[in-house]
């Protein structure tokens, strides 16, 4: 019975390889950033999850493309993690962050632009975990502080969620708490007012736009905790700013910002 069973496994997964074969020379896998084609890569099942997420990359980059991708590691201002210029951080002249720092992966480039964007635009939900997956190795070989105790993304409001059907930050948020077994909160900072999409507006207006747009639901929860506020994007971090000043304002002051990506 045991050798059936097996047999009948084999056959079904020649099967599957098959069709799978097919399926690439009908609909062949193409890289997300620079469209070249490249075979579809089997998935990985080692049981360590982080370990496999991080190969689910090579199904939606090329290896040259998964080769340049840029982690902000070195080279970065050590307050707002924005790349360094000669002329210093444009960000920190500009704004007083109120979180303690801010990190981002990935430079927003036009390797990391079509995966981000994917997630947020096109409901590319599978590509979240894979962030994810980086942003927990991030967390692990390049974060100088203590390890957060609460994930809380940068939530988006009600009206908002209807229209996309999904918070982006909320879904990258979830599966890092997962990855690094580190709590994970998005109930507990609301956004009370639907402000206008941030894209067209200048640094002031930004920081016009998101001021009181947050309430804070459980300050006591949060009180000693160490926060990691986490976005897709920080572009002139108005946002994760201010919920850090909400933070702050409730004597939360452990505040750090993590984000999948910035532009230099
Ligand atoms: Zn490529
Ligand atoms: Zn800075």
């Amino acid at each position: 019975m045991k050798k059936k069973r097996s047999r009948i496994t084999r056959r079904s997964e020649q099967i599957e390889k098959f069709l799978q074969q097919i399926y690439n020379l009908l609909a062949p896998q193409i890289c997300y950033c620079c469209l070249d084609r490249m075979p579809l890569t089997e998935l990985l099942k080692t049981g360590d999850l982080k370990k496999d997420k991080l190969w689910e990359i090579s199904r939606y980059l090329c290896p040259a493309c998964i080769e340049n991708l840029v982690i902000l590691k070195d080279d970065i201002c050590p307050k707002c993690g924005s790349p360094l210029r000669t002329t210093g951080c444009p960000h920190c002249t500009q704004t007083s962050f109120k979180f303690i720092a801010a990190r981002s992966v990935f430079l927003f480039d036009e390797r990391t632009r079509p995966l981000i964007h994917g997630l947020k635009y096109h409901q590319f939900l599978k590509i979240a975990p894979v962030l994810a997956a980086y942003a927990a190795l991030y967390l692990e070989n390049h974060w100088r502080w203590q390890k957060p105790d609460i994930i809380i993304p940068v939530p988006l409001h009600r009206v908002k969620l209807r229209e996309r059907d999904f918070n982006q930050s909320a879904i990258i948020g979830r599966w890092l708490a997962q990855l690094t077994h580190i709590d994970y909160r998005e109930d507990i900072i609301i956004r009370n007012r639907y402000t206008r999409t941030q894209t067209a507006l200048d640094r002031k207006q930004r920081h016009q736009n998101v001021s009181g747009a947050f309430t804070l639901r459980d300050a006591e929860y949060l009180k000693d905790k160490c926060i990691l506020i986490l976005d897709d994007v920080f572009t002139t971090g108005s946002t994760c700013n201010a919920m850090a000043h909400l933070l702050r304002d409730n004597q939360i002051t452990q505040v750090f910002v993590l984000t999948i990506a910035r532009p230099s």
